[in-house]
């Protein structure tokens, strides 16, 4: 088994990214997070015979969920269970975004976070990192862990949404830049590029920054 990460990034869409990760040996994939691409990425995952069979929400803001009404059925569709009423509404925290009109659909899973969840060999550790939204998870595999909105390339995300909290963010920072094994794991975020989770737990200024 070996993880392989296919990067899509959509610059006109708030240039978010979705991650196609898979194993390269069964070919079995997952996709992370689906705000577009649902046309280019079927047909890459054609291509390189990938069978996409979980889509894996990093949080519910609309940017990350957008085309899960495309997924449902063909895949399923994990989220954390706090994010799950706003993916409903269509990825909008309590009446903030309105105006984007979105396809919404509900779950199939629901996450609390300390799951493991498997893409074949693989398997991709469920870790709660609330304050950029009270549902936002990280997923953690050998090697690479997936951070949506809470930890980018030196920065964080947003606290001061509807549903953020700052001292909740702080503390998913903390608890991110304190996994064991740091130096071998890269870092994919929900927007820009990707880091180094060592580099980032030394110099990202979530470190400080966010401390009353
Ligand atoms: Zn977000």
């Amino acid at each position: 088994m070996a993880l392989e990460v296919k990067t899509f990034n959509f610059p006109t869409f708030m240039g978010v990214n979705s991650y196609l990760v898979s194993d390269s040996e069964t070919g079995e994939a997952a996709l992370i997070d689906c705000g577009r691409g649902y046309k280019k990425i079927t047909e890459y995952a054609a291509e390189h015979g990938l069978k996409i069979g979980k889509i894996l929400l990093t949080h519910g803001h609309f940017d990350h969920i957008m085309e899960v009404g495309k997924w449902k059925g063909s895949a399923a569709v994990y989220i954390h269970e706090n994010d799950h009423e706003m993916m409903l509404r269509g990825g909008a925290p309590d009446g903030f975004f309105l105006g984007s009109h979105t396809v919404s659909a509900s779950a199939d899973v629901l996450l609390k976070g300390g799951e493991k969840i498997k893409v074949g060999d693989l398997s991709f550790e469920v870790i709660h990192t609330p304050g950029h939204s009270p549902g936002s998870v990280s997923y953690l595999t050998d090697g690479a862990i997936f951070t949506g909105d809470t930890l980018f390339k030196g920065s964080f995300g947003r606290y001061d949404f509807p549903l953020g909290s700052k001292s909740e963010l702080s503390e998913s920072l903390k608890k991110l830049f304190a996994l064991p094994g740091a130096e071998n794991i890269t870092v994919y975020p929900g927007h820009d590029e990707a880091t180094e989770l060592k580099y980032e737990s030394l110099y990202n200024p979530g470190n400080y920054c966010l401390d009353d």
